[in-house]
């Protein structure tokens, strides 16, 4: 018998979460699962057709009614006013429907930026920058990846700020700064060193906030990303760029450590949206495998199916307990570094994974964009190279894994 079509993704309130948390997850996942999924036509019409901006007006106001609004935003900033693990819980429920970030308020690159600015940035620069990029007022890159060095090793980028009087002039070229044809304002990594060359290469960095209607911010074109310019990543010349010492982000030298702290809670996050999209992807492999009748009988009745939901069943709890267990380690305090690396490499891949059987399941319809999963497949699949390759991850697993062993101590699975 056919799974009932209404049935719903939905989730039971779970003992070992404190209510808070319990909370959102239903709440969110009602939200989701009652009014956006139901609704993910519409909100695939192009961005100016009436229907959907009725629609996004409407359930955006619905959110911030429940209260859910910015998870990563203080209340005093408009936001939840959430802790980590919270958003971590909330992250997973959201990615069932591409959609539900920018609806619940969470849209990068602009989040990362707003999280940035709430760190290192001065009163001024809060005022300057951060409270019209929260009010919806401006729009922001992030300004990393260079086309002429490796950007899995952040230290290697030669963009250079040199001060003048009491200006930085930024002078390099960039590739790939998502959402730089909408922004306002670009954070841009630069070399800062002292003439002298004092400080480790990772103390040589800045980030330095470049507004780009500045003379000299350039942008050459917007790289194409699977066959679309959509997301805007784009390559960007900085030529004698001219903005005030004061728009540095934090200390001068302190950019690569921002950076990187920017991204050890983004990969919980991304891992949790990883789970998120592979529950919603099992949800629709497992629904079709109990309506299609193939060969005389239905999909769920083949035994290769029944391996297709059985692997998939493993990569997700897989994925999720060890996702769930570093976000712990690092509320705890604890270093979750080799975790972290740990789970980057496997909860995309794992991702991969589900999303391409689920494709396979669904044959025809599973690449054309009547599901969601032709996008996922190519958001996986850009995973395991943004936010550090999973090469750099399993190097930096290993070693590790060995500095333990080379200082006298076997390694402790058990903590
Ligand atoms: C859709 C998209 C959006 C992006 N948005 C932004 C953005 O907004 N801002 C921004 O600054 N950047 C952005 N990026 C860039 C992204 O962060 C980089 O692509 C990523 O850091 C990898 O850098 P790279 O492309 O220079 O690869 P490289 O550093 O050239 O590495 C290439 C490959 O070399 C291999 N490799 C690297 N090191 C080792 C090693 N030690 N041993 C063995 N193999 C190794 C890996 O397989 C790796 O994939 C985006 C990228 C994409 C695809």
């Amino acid at each position: 018998m056919a799974v009932p079509s209404l049935l719903k993704l939905t989730v039971a309130p779970n003992p070992r979460l404190d209510d808070e948390v319990n909370e959102i997850r239903l709440h969110t996942a009602d939200i989701v699962s009652d009014h956006i999924i139901p609704n993910e036509e519409t909100l695939g019409l192009p961005a100016d057709d009436p229907k959907r901006q009725q629609f996004v007006t409407e359930i955006k106001a619905f959110v911030k009614e429940a209260g859910l609004w910015a998870p990563h935003l203080p209340k005093e900033y408009g936001g939840m006013g959430v802790g980590f693990i919270a958003h971590a819980y909330m992250n997973e429920i959201l990615a069932w429907s591409p959609y539900s970030n920018s609806l619940f308020g969470v849209v990068a690159p602009n989040s990362g930026n707003q999280t940035l600015l709430l760190k290192l940035g001065t009163e001024e620069q809060k005022k300057q920058w951060l409270e019209p990029l929260i009010a919806g007022e401006m729009q922001s890159c992030f300004s990393m990846t260079e086309p002429d060095n490796a950007g899995s090793d952040p230290r290697s980028i030669q963009t250079r700020a040199v001060k003048d009087g009491d200006h930085w002039v930024i002078n390099g070229r960039k590739w790939f700064t998502s959402n730089a044809v909408n922004a306002d304002f670009a954070i841009v990594m630069c070399r800062t060193e002292e003439d002298d060359g004092r400080g480790s290469v990772n103390e040589k960095m800045t980030q330095i906030i470049v507004p780009t209607d500045t003379p000299g911010f350039e942008i050459e074109r917007s790289v194409p990303v699977w066959g679309h310019t959509g997301g805007h990543h784009c390559e960007i010349v900085y030529r004698d760029v001219r903005v005030p010492l004061a728009n540095a982000l934090g200390r001068q030298g302190t950019g690569h450590a921002a950076a990187q702290e920017r991204l050890g809670d983004g990969r919980i996050f991304h891992c949790m949206n990883c789970v998120g999209q592979m529950w919603r992807a099992f949800d629709l492999m497992v629904k079709r495998a109990t309506e299609r009748q193939v060969h005389g009988g239905l999909l769920e009745d083949k035994q290769f199916i029944q391996g297709f939901i059985a692997d998939s069943y493993i990569d997700i709890q897989a994925s999720r307990l060890m996702t769930i267990r570093t976000a712990e380690i690092m509320e705890q305090g604890g270093d979750a570094r080799t975790d972290i690396s740990a789970i980057k490499v496997f909860v995309p891949n794992a991702l991969a994974r589900v999303v391409d059987r689920a494709i396979q399941v669904h044959g025809a319809m599973g690449v054309s964009g009547d599901t969601p999963l032709a996008g996922m497949f190519l958001g996986a699949r850009t995973l395991r190279l943004a936010d550090g390759p999973d090469e750099v991850h399993r190097i930096l697993i290993a070693k590790n894994v060995l500095r333990a062993y080379h200082s006298g101590h076997a390694w402790d699975f058990g903590v």
